[in-house]
C-alpha cells in the first residue's frame, strides 16, 4: 500500500511516520508513506496558499489551486486516482471497521487542512470522503492524517511482529482487550492473576474472554449493547 499525505507541514509528518515500527515497516518495504508539500504547487508569485474567506470573518482558508495541482500531481506520478480523505472535524468519526475497509486498498491519499479550512469547491472536485478523528477540532489536519496512516498501516500484513494479535486488540471484534500484565509477578504490593501463571491456555483464553466482555461492559456500554445485538 501507499499513502500519500497532502499537507503544508510535510516535516511534521515525516518525523512521525519515520519512526518505531510503522518506520522501521517503510524500510522494509511493507508500506510506502509519503509527504506531499502543498505549497510545491502553489501558481502565485510568492508561494501563497490561503486568502480570505469571501463573506467576511476570521481566518484564513487554503486555496483550491495549490490544493488541486498538488493531488493531479501525484495522480499522475502514481498512474492512478488515489481515495483521496480530507481530515475534518465535519467527516464521519473514524472507527476500526473504516480502518479494515481503508486497508484493502493499494493506494490512499490523505489532505490535511488547515486555518479555517480548504476551499470547499477543491472538496467537490477532488475529495472522496471526509474522516474526523473525534468531536474536537484540531488547528490542522496533519495530527488526524498521521492518526488515519497509523491505524492503516498497522493491519497491513507483516508490519506487527504478530499479525494474529491485532485481532485480539480493542475494537477489531467490537470488545475492549483484556488487561494486560508484566514481569514481575508482584509490583508494589499488587499480584498478577493467578490463572495467567497457571500454564493452562484453555482457562487463560476462557479467562481473557470473560475479562474481554466485563470491562466492555463496564467501560463502554455502547460497544457491549451493540456486541450483544
Ligand atoms: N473551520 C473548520 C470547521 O469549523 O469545521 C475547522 C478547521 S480546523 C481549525 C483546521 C483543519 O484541521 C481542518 O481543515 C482539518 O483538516 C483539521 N482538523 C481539525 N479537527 C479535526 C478533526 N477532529 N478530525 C480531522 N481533522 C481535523
Amino acid at each position: 500500500m501507499r499513502i500519500d499525505i497532502l499537507t503544508l507541514f510535510p516535516e511534521m509528518c515525516q518525523n512521525v511516520y519515520s519512526e518505531s515500527i510503522i518506520g522501521r515497516s517503510i524500510a522494509k518495504g511493507l508500506i510506502e508513506i509519503n509527504a506531499r508539500n502543498i505549497r510545491d504547487y502553489s501558481a502565485s508569485k510568492h508561494k501563497n496558499v490561503d486568502d480570505t474567506p469571501y463573506g467576511g470573518g476570521m481566518g484564513m482558508v487554503m486555496q483550491a489551486q495549490p490544493i488541486y495541482d498538488c493531488f493531479m500531481s501525484l495522480c499522475e506520478e502514481i498512474g492512478t486516482k488515489p481515495h483521496l480523505i480530507y481530515m475534518s472535524p465535519q467527516g464521519q468519526v473514524l472507527t476500526q471497521d473504516k480502518v479494515k475497509q481503508l486497508a484493502k486498498l493499494d493506494n490512499i491519499a490523505i489532505l490535511c487542512g488547515h486555518y479555517e479550512g480548504v476551499d470547499e469547491r477543491v472538496i467537490e472536485a477532488i475529495v472522496d470522503e471526509e474522516i474526523s478523528i473525534g468531536d474536537y477540532v484540531l488547528t490542522g489536519g496533519e495530527l488526524p492524517a498521521l492518526v488515519l496512516a497509523d491505524s492503516v498501516a498497522r493491519m497491513l500484513p507483516g508490519v506487527l511482529a504478530n499479525d494474529e494479535a491485532m485481532e485480539q486488540e480493542s475494537h477489531y471484534s467490537g470488545l475492549l482487550e483484556y488487561p494486560q500484565y508484566t514481569k514481575p509477578a508482584e509490583w508494589n504490593g499488587m499480584a498478577v492473576p493467578d490463572i495467567l501463571l497457571s500454564g493452562h491456555h484453555a482457562n487463560i483464553e476462557k479467562w481473557r474472554n470473560e475479562q474481554s466482555l466485563k470491562r466492555t461492559k463496564e467501560k463502554r456500554p455502547d460497544l457491549y449493547k451493540k456486541h450483544c445485538n
